[in-house]
């Protein structure tokens, strides 16, 4: 069985590009553009906590970066290099390979090199801790606090799936086959915004990524903001198997809760000024991406949102908190 430093010498030793020193020395060094400032961010995933123990290793090696880079998409920076924490139970080779090419597949992608990391034993469970680091124009970082009176809210991509998904695999509603697969990919593969997040950086005011659920993130700007929103249920990007499955497989409320409060999205929730809808419009257009206006910024404080028929919703799900009992 390998060693601790085999481990790191086999699977994540690969080069880094010059301007980046990783790989071997007590600290990495990098260097950033003159003028930008450095924005970082940290995640823990705890086996049975974020992720099935049973998960694809390849998938996992994807999402502990995404969910990073999708950090660094939020705030409108630029990725440039990644450190990973390993705590293991025990060294299996083919799990670390695959975790290893899930992992370098999307770092290569985004052009933020691995530079560095611990590896441990651990004594129960796979633990993992990813940190980013990216850069990004002081005054362009696209911060919580920026929504202003007015502001059209817009969410990327297409909401719900990861929960349905997530609550299949947990058991806590029926499976459906046909309704896991084509909901399993959000899931496990969440794609970082990353690309979007730096082309709204002129555009638009506030933003987040959702992982704890839309409601509750979209409820951390409006926070931070000082203001409060009004949202329309029907205006919500649904994903397609959930629209297939409106009359038929999911209850009601479970559909509302997986849109309205489902976490593990890692889409981009943000507001801007109406006169940008052209310019967003166009830049989702450009990267491919869906963008969709979902409501409105207004000025008494707290969340209402309208259903279909028009009326407020007044019981509404809650997002995801860990030490909630
Ligand atoms: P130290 O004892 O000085 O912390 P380590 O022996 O833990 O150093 O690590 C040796 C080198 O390997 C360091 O440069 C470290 O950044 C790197 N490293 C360790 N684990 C990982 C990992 N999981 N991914 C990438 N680099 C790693
Ligand atoms: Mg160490």
């Amino acid at each position: 069985m390998a060693t601790e430093f085999e481990l790191i010498k086999r699977f994540f030793s690969r080069p880094v590009s010059a301007g980046l020193l990783g790989g071997g020395d007590d600290c990495a060094l990098f260097g950033i553009t003159p003028g930008l400032q450095v924005a970082t961010s940290t995640d823990l995933l705890l086996e049975g906590r974020h992720f099935f123990s049973d998960v694809d290793p390849r998938s996992l090696g994807h999402k502990a970066l995404a969910v990073n880079l999708s950090d660094l998409a939020a705030m409108g920076a630029r990725p440039l290099g990644c450190l990973l924490g390993l705590g293991l139970p025990a060294i299996e080779e083919a799990w670390v390979k695959q975790f290893a090419d899930g992992f370098y597949a999307l770092a290569d992608q985004h052009g933020c090199a691995l530079i560095g990391g611990d590896t441990t034993r651990s004594l129960q469970g796979i633990t993992l801790s990813v940190t980013v680091f990216g850069e990004v124009e002081p005054t362009l970082a696209l911060r919580r606090n920026a929504a202003q009176l007015g502001d059209d809210i817009w969410v990327s991509g297409v909401l719900g799936a990861a929960d349905i998904a997530c609550r299949m695999l947990a058991g806590e509603i029926p499976l459906d086959a046909a309704l896991l697969q084509a909901t399993r990919q959000a899931l496990e593969w969440p794609t970082p915004r990353v690309e979007l997040g730096q082309q709204l950086r002129s555009y638009a005011h506030a933003a987040i990524d959702v992982s704890d659920g839309l409601l509750q993130d979209l409820g951390h700007i409006l926070a931070a903001s000082g203001v409060g929103a009004e949202l329309h249920e029907q205006a919500l990007p649904l994903h397609p198997a959930l629209i297939d499955s409106l009359e038929q497989t999911l209850p009601p409320e479970v559909l509302r809760r997986a849109v309205l409060a489902g976490g593990d999205v890692y889409e981009l929730c943000l507001t801007a000024a109406p006169a940008q809808r052209a310019m967003l419009e166009k830049i989702a257009q450009t990267l491919g991406i869906a963008l969709t206006r979902i409501g409105t910024v207004h000025k008494e404080p707290g969340l209402v949102v309208y259903d279909r028929a028009g009326h407020a919703i007044t019981e509404l799900p809650g997002g995801f908190d860990h030490f909630r009992i």
